[in-house]
């Protein structure tokens, strides 16, 4: 909005005083209290408040009505006294308060090192922080003879080339895909939708206002997804349903030589100075290996590829797997088909969330959009409510009590609750509650929103069923207590080939290393989940030990790595380097910390297994950092870290 629409803008809100208190109402306290602030208004109102706001969550707050109504006064004022002068009002909120302002907002302290990552996150700064500026801007030729390929059209790679493409950097998009979207185009099952909400779970630089659910549903994060692609015109520089198959590092010409083929089977050669990958972790569907299972007769498919022609409604529907996909399914087809059989190697935790069913209203909406800085104050309290918070909680306490059921005093409790939580929901049903309750510590497997899961396992039609599994036939599943579940329709969430990242290209380096001889099959490394030694201008997005697990949104961390490779870009474009590779050295010492950081947190525990370690182990998967620690490591690409090799007469360039 420039300023002249602001007081347009400001002007018909004030002139609607009905409308404007009425919808202020949606308001949430917390954030409004912090535009209230923001504008300028009294900051004795931060102690006034401040008791009722008991955490970081909108259903943490107990302010009575009357100073409700008295503070939505003084918010409707403020903004009318605004409209009336025309004066501009503070990009920045008040500095000085700013430290009492987040810790009224959360209900909790937050710390002065979390102060930039969230002027940025909220883009509060002034000046687009998040936006990597030329130092000097490069000459046109330069650009000319500079080309990106990105792999992967989803969250990520959209986000990627929107950075690009302001910077004025030349990129093509290869997309598999007739489509963007990647993960959440691809996983169309009933119930499909994310856990973290989307006003944080959402690009920084682009925030929407219009979401319908706090924690929206496949389609409209798809369309999220693609709407921002059409609105930076991605599309005409994406080759859609074209797979990379292989990519070789061509040393002397200092460019990746890129092979890839059409969904028509059409091959195609490909150079370019630079491949971002950011085909992500869940990317390749993990079909199990279990005995007979290709002697199934009817309709078997996995979640990512869900067949919508295959007829459920009344059917007897067997589902192996009760991670985040399997728990999504669930109770999204229990109530349409004749019996649901769920196959469980082993339980998650799920948390409640009031918030997880809620549509936002209309109101709300209209105050996200029009209340200025609102948006970015819920944006906060969301960022707050579900990160680093949690972090304390996955450290094992070398001295606690319980190591095989918690890790600590504030992992126990949280035990303590969700298993309060699972009886109350299955009515105490002793056998539901021991098959459904986790022996690991919370938190050893991803955390999971209960989808009235529990609730959905109390139907007359559903049957969790927790012996293994011994072997399929063509219209049943047998177990190894010998029991045959007799099912018409299989339905396989059993997860991602995360730990064989970037499966299934053939990615060849210098001299000849390819990335599984680098990495083996299960144990991808990479520099701040980023770079690798002997791959030159190859940079991953949402690589290995960059999963967040502990809480916290994949955007933020794409976004902090979208960050470091366009200054990786800058570094090279404005040095004329033609390659650049991460050194050993900082590469193995920033493996060693991480390493170390996991051997004191949940998912190395020895009672739990998760896609996020390897058969060795080794956590692979996982960020073991805060959010906070992440955008710093990310913040600066450090050149002292990496070897840059000048670019000589006879380096080739892209076309
Ligand atoms: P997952 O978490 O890996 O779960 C796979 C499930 O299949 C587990 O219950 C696993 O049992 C079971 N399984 C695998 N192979 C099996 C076999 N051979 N026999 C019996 N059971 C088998 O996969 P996911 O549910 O697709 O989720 C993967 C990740 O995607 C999540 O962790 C999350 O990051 C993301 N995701 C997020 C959302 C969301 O935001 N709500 C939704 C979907 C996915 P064990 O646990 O015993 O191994």
């Amino acid at each position: 909005m420039t300023r002249l629409d602001d007081v347009k803008t400001l002007k018909a809100l004030v002139g609607d005083p009905v409308h404007l208190r009425e919808a202020l109402k949606a308001a949430d306290i917390a954030p409004l209290l912090m535009v209230l602030i923001h504008l300028g208004g009294d900051p004795a109102w931060l102690d006034r408040v401040r008791p009722y706001i008991k955490g970081p969550w909108s259903f943490h707050e107990e302010t009575p009505e009357a100073l409700k109504a008295e503070l939505r006064e003084a918010v409707a004022a403020i903004l009318a006294d605004y409209a009336q002068t025309g004066r501009p009002w503070p990009v920045t909120p008040p500095m000085d308060l700013l430290p009492k302002m987040l810790d009224v907002c959360t209900g909790q302290h937050v710390p002065p090192e979390y102060y930039p990552l969230v002027l940025e996150e909220m883009d509060l700064a002034g000046n687009d922080p998040k936006t990597v500026l030329w130092r000097q801007p490069p000459a046109p030729d330069t650009l000319k003879h500079f080309h990106a390929l990105i792999i992967g059209a989803g969250f990520s790679g959209v986000g990627m080339a929107i950075k690009m493409q302001e910077a004025g950097i030349p990129f093509t998009i290869i997309e598999k895909n007739d489509t963007v979207g990647g993960t959440w185009y691809e996983n169309s099952y009933p119930g499909c939708g994310v856990d973290t909400a989307n006003h944080f779970y959402s690009y920084s630089f682009n925030i929407n206002h219009d979401w319908d659910h706090y924690f929206a549903k496949r389609d409209e994060i798809f369309h999220y997804i693609k709407r921002n692609a059409e609105a930076f015109h991605l599309e005409q520089k994406i080759r859609f349903s074209e797979e990379v198959l292989s990519m070789v590092w061509d040393d002397a010409a200092a460019l990746w030589r890129v092979h890839t083929r059409t969904a028509e089977g059409a091959l195609h050669d490909l150079t370019a100075n630079v491949v971002i990958s950011a085909v992500g972790q869940l990317n390749r569907p993990q079909m199990p290996t279990i005995p007979g299972l290709e002697n199934f007769e009817g309709p078997a498919f996995h979640t990512a590829r869900w067949d919508h022609e295959a007829a459920i409604e009344g059917a007897r529907v067997g589902m192996i797997g009760t991670g985040a996909s399997g728990m999504q399914v669930g109770p999204a087809i229990a109530p349409i088909v004749k019996t649901l059989r769920i196959f469980q190697r082993s339980p998650h935790w799920a948390m409640r969330n009031p918030l997880y069913f809620a549509h936002v209203t209309d109101d709300k909406k209209w105050v996200l959009k029009n209340i200025p800085f609102y948006a970015k104050w819920f944006r906060f309290q969301l960022f707050w409510s579900s990160s680093d918070g949690f972090h304390g909680m996955l450290q094992r306490d070398p001295n606690w009590h319980d190591q095989k059921r918690s890790l600590n005093a504030a992992n126990a409790k949280v035990r303590v609750e969700l298993e309060a939580h699972i009886a109350h929901e299955v009515n105490h049903d002793p056998e539901l509650i021991r098959k459904a309750t986790p022996v690991y510590p919370p938190y050893g497997k991803r955390m999971l929103r209960d989808n009235h899961w529990y609730r959905m396992l109390t139907l007359p039609n559903v049957e969790l069923i927790t012996d293994h599994i011994d072997h399929i036939e063509k219209d049943a599943i047998v177990t190894k207590d010998g029991l045959r579940h007799e099912v018409d329709v299989l339905v396989l969430a059993t997860g991602f080939q995360a730990r064989r990242m970037l499966t299934p290209m053939h990615i060849e380096g210098r001299n000849g290393l390819t990335i599984r001889e680098s990495w083996g099959e299960d144990d991808p490394r990479a520099h701040l989940g980023i770079t690798v030694p002997s791959f030159p201008n190859l940079f991953l997005i949402y690589g290995p030990n960059t999963n967040l697990a502990h809480g916290g949104s994949a955007v933020f961390h794409s976004e902090c790595q979208i960050r470091y490779i366009m200054q990786a870009m800058r570094e090279m474009i404005e040095t004329s380097s033609a390659a650049v590779e991460v050194r050993s050295e900082p590469f193995w010492d920033y493996q060693k910390k991480v390493d170390d950081a996991h051997s004191k947190m949940v998912w190395s525990h020895p009672g739990v297994d998760n896609w996020y370690k390897n058969a060795a182990g080794r956590v692979t998967q996982n960020s073991p950092w805060r959010l906070v620690d992440y955008r710093n490591l990310t913040e600066k690409f450090d050149t002292a870290e990496y070897d840059f090799r000048r670019a000589t007469e006879t380096t080739e360039t892209a076309a």
